[in-house]
């Protein structure tokens, strides 16, 4: 296949920029091309990996041995009808981007979501929410690739909890049988969302304030935003900070003084650097209080 690259330095495509060379990678925007090169990964006999835009992600230093594929369809189709419309948003369209464009003509619903990093197709994985909002609430259905073909999901059907689906289940339990395994991911290729009309200059006013929230909660620097999940009826970065980590750092890799669930790289973090950070973390959390934190983000390699 000639959209095949070698050797592409993963780091490009992460936002912590952190992550060694992919041995294969393609960029893909239509469903045959993604059959085509994941027949093309089976006829190789590599393991693949499905890469949205890398802001939940650990990309370790030695990289991955396989096909890293980015599905980059971006159209947005609105279909209104009276009050509300239907939205259909292909999976590689940037989340915060095309979140902004829609609040700014009219629609309401994904405002919370002004900010978040990474495309529809990982936000659909994750769950992604903030600020009292979640991908989960507005989603109607989606449609997923998997086995060779197109399957419409309903809502139900990803089974959404606090940052976690069906769809991320599956990969968890999979990279715990046997995390060399070629397995071929469900692709989320694109995503119905109902929303709703709203007054232009509310919804102006509403994304105005959550981007001056998370500027002034959020720190800045390279991250993957929120490295644990936070346990039930706690927070993470709150436990990370009463054991006295805020500011601890490894080699080129620092927790966050604004908010000690981020994870910092100051510039030459290696992956080493943030999972020993993360080891730290957990370690010092569980001997204090019994909390055994769990990974928000995907280690990758
Ligand atoms: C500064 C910062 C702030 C953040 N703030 C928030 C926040 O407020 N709330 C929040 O929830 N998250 C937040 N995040 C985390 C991140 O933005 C979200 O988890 C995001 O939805 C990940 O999307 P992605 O496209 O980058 O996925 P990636 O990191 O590329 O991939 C994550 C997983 O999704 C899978 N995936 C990607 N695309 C598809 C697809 N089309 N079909 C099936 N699976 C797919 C991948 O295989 C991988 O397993 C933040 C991150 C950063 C860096």
């Amino acid at each position: 296949l000639d959209t095949i690259r070698e050797n592409e330095p993963l780091l490009r495509y992460t936002s912590w920029k952190i992550g060694g060379p992919a041995r294969f990678f393609a960029d893909v925007t239509s469903p045959e091309a993604l059959l085509a090169t994941f027949a093309w990964a089976n006829e190789h006999e590599v393991p693949l990996f499905l890469l949205g835009g890398g802001s939940n992600l650990l990309v370790r230093d030695s990289g991955f041995s396989g096909l890293v594929v980015r599905y980059r369809a971006q159209q947005v189709v609105v279909q209104p009808h009276g009050e509300v419309a239907s939205v259909t948003i292909d999976a590689g369209a940037p989340t915060a981007g095309t979140v902004r464009k829609l609040t700014r003509q009219g629609w309401s619903g994904l405002e919370w979501a002004e900010g978040v990093p990474g495309t529809i197709g990982g936000a659909l994985f994750g769950n992604a929410g903030c600020y009292g909002g979640a991908i989960a609430e507005s989603l109607r259905r989606a449609w997923v690739l998997r086995d060779g073909s197109v399957e419409e999901w309903s809502v139900e059907r990803f089974a959404y909890g606090y940052r976690t689906s069906a769809l991320k289940q599956a990969r968890r339990q999979q990279l715990a049988n046997d995390p060399g395994a070629r397995f071929v991911p469900p692709v989320v290729l694109s995503a119905e969302f109902q929303l709703q009309r709203g007054e232009l200059a509310d919804l102006g006013a509403k994304l105005d304030q959550i981007a001056t929230l998370r500027r002034s909660k959020s720190p800045t620097g390279q991250s993957c935003g929120s490295v644990f999940k936070n346990p039930p009826g706690d927070s993470a970065g709150r436990l990370i900070e009463s054991v006295g980590l805020k500011g601890a750092s490894v080699g080129g890799a620092s927790i966050a003084e604004k908010h000690a669930n981020y994870i910092l790289n100051r510039g030459d973090a290696s992956s080493d650097d943030v999972l020993r950070l993360v080891e730290i973390a957990r370690e010092r959390v569980f001997t204090a209080t019994g909390i055994t934190l769990e990974l928000e983000i995907e280690l990758v390699g």
